[in-house]
């Protein structure tokens, strides 16, 4: 009888409630395991992400939480890497900060949520930005798509996360398919590609619930055939909230596992501290609320 939630965020960085609030109400919920994965330092973002200053604070709210709810719940201390290459291509001193955080939590995510071109990142948070990434620099959106893939591939080898974040977080950009056809071979080999990464480098893939809260139907990732690819390639999947306030963490949940059993997934992988644990997906806890 398993409830998780592997990715969620609080007001100590971008998000909306409290460590407390969120703990509380996903043990009211039922979870089983939940863990806190606030964003790492993002230096664009200071007041959002976890600064130097932050970031103990951000550790010694969870560990207590940890404690408070030992027995009743699993809570784990993650974290979101925002991941972020130079403009020019270089990588900077990702090694040095992944290595520091890989030691301090108990697991990292890894995701992309901007690219760069030429002295600027764009953010696919936000649809306007790749409207004016695509104006300015007169490049096609299949060759925007294209990088945003490749730039997932670059982060899973150089960052080797527990989780890939949001493997699709481009669609949230793409309503009414109007960057890519969700359904097309070529965007379907760049998925795969990404998948076969993940497996190269033992990564688990999170069924994003948080992209459907916030940004209507269309935004659901993966798909169903990206988790069959996952079945098929022997790559974990877990289900992530990603949740900003507590009315998300709960939200679309159970989507999120019709989702996993139509793609034959049979398990769910969570973290238990540091450990990697495959959990049944027949035994999810029922709504306790
Ligand atoms: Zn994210
Ligand atoms: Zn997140």
């Amino acid at each position: 009888m398993y409830k998780v939630s592997m990715h969620n965020h609080t007001n100590l960085g971008d998000a909306q409630d409290t460590p407390e609030a969120m703990a509380r109400t996903a043990y009211v919920q039922g979870f089983t395991h939940f863990a806190f994965t606030e964003h790492a330092l993002n230096p664009g973002f200071p007041d959002i992400t976890l600064t130097d200053e932050h970031i103990v604070p951000y550790m010694k709210a969870i560990c207590d939480l940890k404690a408070r709810y030992c027995n009743a719940m699993e809570v784990t201390l993650g974290i979101e890497l925002d991941y972020f290459t130079n403009p020019d291509g270089r990588r900077g001193s990702w090694g040095l900060q992944v290595e520091a955080l890989r030691g301090a939590f108990d697991f990292i995510i890894g995701s992309v949520h901007e690219i760069p071109f030429e002295d600027k990142y764009y953010s696919f948070n936000r649809a306007g930005e790749i409207d004016t990434l695509l104006n300015l620099s007169g490049r096609s959106a299949a060759s925007v798509v294209t990088q945003y893939y490749e730039t997932e591939m670059d982060m899973l080898e150089t960052v080797q996360p527990e989780i890939l974040g949001h493997m699709d977080l481009i669609k949230k950009c793409n309503e009414r398919d109007r960057l890519y056809a969700e359904g097309s071979h070529r965007i379907r080999a760049l998925k795969e590609k990404v998948v076969e990464c993940a497996k190269k480098y033992d990564t688990i893939i999170e069924v994003n619930t948080g992209g459907i809260s916030r940004y209507g139907a269309h935004a659901v990732y993966p798909t169903v055939e990206v988790l069959k690819m996952c079945r098929r390639k022997g790559v974990p999947v877990t289900i992530g909230a990603d949740a900003h306030n507590t009315k998300d963490i709960y939200a679309h949940y159970e989507l999120a596992l019709s989702m996993l059993k139509e793609a034959g997934i049979r398990e769910i992988a969570v973290f238990e501290g540091k450990k990697l644990k495959m959990l049944p997906l027949d035994e999810q806890k029922e709504m306790a609320v």
